[in-house]
C-alpha cells in the first residue's frame, strides 16, 4: 500500500509485534496521532503566542501548564522541551564544559553524550563497568579521584544513564550522585530509557538535570524530549539573552540562549502533549511490563546454549541475549544462514530484530500485553524446537 506516490505506508506496529529496542516506547498514542494531523503545519503552536513570546508561556494550547507538568512528572523544578535527549545533553554541556575540562561519563554511556562533550572540547574520563556490566558507586568514586589527581580538580559534569542502552541494566544513580555532590559535580541523569515508561524522581535521586527522550520513551514524534532541572541550576542552563546588536540596537527579551529561543514549535510538542496523560498513567504499570519481559526472558533461558547478557532477573524490558550457542549454531548449517532467525520471526509476525543477527542481539517487550508476550515466548521456543535445539523445562 502506498502512502504517497513515492513511498509505502508504514504499518509494522499495526501488522507485527515489534520488539525493536529503540522504537517501542516512542510509538504514538491515538491521541498523538490526531494531534499530528491537526498540528502538522510548521509553527502551528504559534497561533496564540503573545508577549513575552516564548514557547513555555503559550496558554492556548496549554503549553505553559505542560511545562510545569513535565517538571513535576520527574520531580524537578523547571522543564523545557528539546529536540531529542541529545539536545538536552548539548544544552547542559554547552553551559558547563570549556575546552580541556574533564567530564565524566560511564563505560556504557550513549554516543550522543560523547558528542555533546566533544563539541565543547571536553576531555572524557569513563567510569569503568564491573564484571556484571554495572557502574558501581565505588568505581565512580575511583574515577573522580583519578580525575582530581590528573587534572588537579574534579570533573565539571557527570553523565549517568540510569538504565543503559546496551544491557538495560540498572545503575545506582542515587549512590553515585551522593558521591558527586561531595565534590560539587553537577549530575546529568540520562533517562532516555526511563522517563515516560517508569516513574522517575529527579530530586529523590539527587541529580541536577533529568533528560528524557520523547520519541524513545514518551510516545511522541521525533525529534522530541525534555530537560528538567532544579531552581538552583535553571538560571544557568536556561539563561536568557543579554545581547544588544550593534547597528540596530536590538535586544531579544527573555529568549533562552541554550534553547536557541523556542525549540519544538509544532507537531513534536503537540504529539508529546497529547500523549502525556497516557504516559503519566502508563508509568504506574511498569511492574506488569517487567512481568511480561521476564516471561520472555525465562523462555529464552530454557533454550539450551542461550545466555542472558543483561542482569537477571530483569529490571528493564530491554534485554541483551547471547545465542551464539543456540540460534547461531543453527545458522551455520541452515540454508538461509544467519537470516533464518529473523525470517522465521517475521513469518510469525515478529519485527524489530536486525536481519541476520543470531549471535548477540537485543529486544524490548515494552508495550506488549500478556497475550503478545506469551506469543513471543512461544515463538522463540517453536523456532528453537523446529531447528532441533534442546528446550528444557
Ligand atoms: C536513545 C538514547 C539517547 C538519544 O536519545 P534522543 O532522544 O534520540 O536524542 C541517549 N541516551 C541513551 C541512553 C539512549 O538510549
Amino acid at each position: 500500500m502506498k502512502c504517497t506516490g513515492e513511498f509505502d505506508v508504514r504499518d509494522i506496529d499495526e501488522c507485527c509485534i515489534n520488539i525493536d529496542p529503540i522504537q517501542v516506547g516512542g510509538r504514538l498514542t491515538a491521541d498523538a496521532m490526531k494531534a499530528v494531523i491537526a498540528y502538522g503545519d510548521g509553527y502551528s503552536v504559534c497561533d496564540q503566542c503573545r508577549k513575552p513570546f516564548r514557547l513555555d508561556y503559550i496558554r492556548t494550547p496549554p503549553l505553559d501548564q505542560f511545562h510545569r507538568d513535565l517538571a513535576a512528572f520527574v520531580n524537578m523544578d523547571v522543564a523545557r522541551v528539546v529536540p531529542g535527549a541529545r539536545r538536552g545533553f548539548q544544552a547542559v554541556a554547552d553551559t558547563y564544559i570549556g575546552k580541556g575540562d574533564p567530564v565524566m561519563i560511564t563505560a556504557l554511556s550513549h554516543y550522543t553524550e560523547v558528542l555533546a562533550i566533544e563539541g565543547r572540547g571536553g576531555v572524557i574520563r569513563e567510569i569503568p563497568k564491573n564484571g556484571e556490566n554495572i557502574i558501581t558507586a565505588d568505581a565512580a568514586a575511583g574515577t573522580i579521584e583519578q580525575v582530581v589527581r590528573e587534572f588537579g580538580r574534579p570533573p565539571v559534569l557527570l553523565f549517568l544513564d540510569h538504565y543503559d542502552y546496551q544491557y538495560g541494566n540498572c545503575h545506582p544513580v542515587s549512590d553515585i550522585a551522593k558521591i558527586a555532590r561531595q565534590y560539587d559535580i553537577p549530575v546529568l541523569y540520562n533517562g532516555a530509557y526511563t522517563v515516560g515508561i517508569m516513574q522517575v524522581d529527579g530530586k529523590g535521586l539527587g541529580v541536577d538535570f533529568v533528560v528524557g527522550s520523547g520519541h524513545k520513551s514518551m510516545a511522541a514524534p521525533a525529534p522530541s524530549g525534555m530537560l528538567a532541572t532544579t531552581s538552583e541550576r535553571a538560571g544557568e542552563v536556561f539563561r536568557t539573552t543579554g545581547i544588544r546588536t550593534d547597528v540596530t540596537g536590538r535586544t531579544f527579551g527573555i529568549k533562552e540562549v541554550g534553547m536557541m529561543g523556542c525549540t519544538l514549535m509544532g507537531v513534536t510538542l503537540m504529539g508529546m502533549l497529547a500523549s502525556f496523560p497516557h504516559v503519566r498513567e502508563r508509568v504506574k504499570r511498569w511492574d506488569q511490563e517487567l512481568e511480561n519481559g521476564n516471561l520472555v526472558v525465562e523462555t529464552l533461558r530454557s533454550i539450551d546454549g542461550t545466555v542472558i547478557k543483561s542482569e537477571y532477573p530483569r529490571k528493564h524490558t530491554l534485554t541483551r541475549v547471547d545465542t551464539i550457542n543456540s540460534f547461531d549454531r543453527v545458522a551455520k548449517t541452515h540454508k538461509k544462514r544467519g537470516y533464518f532467525f529473523s525470517s522465521a520471526l517475521k513469518e510469525r509476525g515478529i519485527a524489530g530484530i536486525i536481519p541476520g543477527a543470531t549471535k548477540v542481539w537485543k529486544f524490548n517487550t515494552y508495550g506488549m500485553n500478556r497475550i503478545q508476550a506469551e506469543y513471543l515466548a512461544a515463538t522463540f521456543k517453536e523456532i528453537a524446537e523446529e531447528n532441533d535445539l534442546v528446550v528444557s523445562r
